[in-house]
């Protein structure tokens, strides 16, 4: 297995209950690096551009409005097989079909209010990775 890097997100449901090191702490557990991380306020903007593969989705509207509501953390994760691991340790998109000990089992509130986004695949990790940060400000 290779050493990645993937993208990862607290989003505004999770720093608004203040449980952004709680989720560090999962990630950091499952061996995962955080090797860059800021804490910004998405522009509706920015959302829909990040989010641009789900734009012709019915909760686009939705999920936009949601991610640009109140701060987040953006986050670049470094380890073995990263962009798999990460997905594992997030659990399931609906909480309610998330496994036990997984972030969204135990912190997310919904299907949207989900606690966390990470990059489905090494190639789309890459595109996120560069949306949001610059290559200094990745410390591994
Ligand atoms: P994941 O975040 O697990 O990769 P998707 O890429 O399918 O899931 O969806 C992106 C995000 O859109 C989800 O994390 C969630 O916040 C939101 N979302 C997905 N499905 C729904 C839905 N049916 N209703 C509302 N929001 C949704
Ligand atoms: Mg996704």
């Amino acid at each position: 297995m290779a050493i990645e890097r993937t993208f990862s997100i607290v989003k505004p449901d999770a720093t608004k209950r203040n449980i952004t090191g709680a989720i560090n702490a999962k990630l950091e557990e499952a061996g995962l690096r955080i090797v860059a991380q800021k804490r910004i306020h998405m522009s509706k903007e920015q959302a829909e551009g990040f989010y641009d593969v789900h734009k012709e989705r019915p909760f686009f509207g939705e999920l936009t409005e949601f991610m640009s509501s109140a701060p987040v953390i953006v986050q670049v994760l470094e380890g073995e097989n990263a962009v798999a691991k990460n997905r594992e340790v997030m659990g399931a998109t609906n909480p309610k079909e998330a496994d036990a000990g997984t972030i969204r089992k135990e912190h997310a509130l919904n299907i949207g209010e989900n606690s966390v986004h990470g990059s489905d695949s090494l190639e789309n990790a890459k595109i996120e990775i560069n949306y949001f940060f610059t290559e200094e400000e990745i410390v591994g």
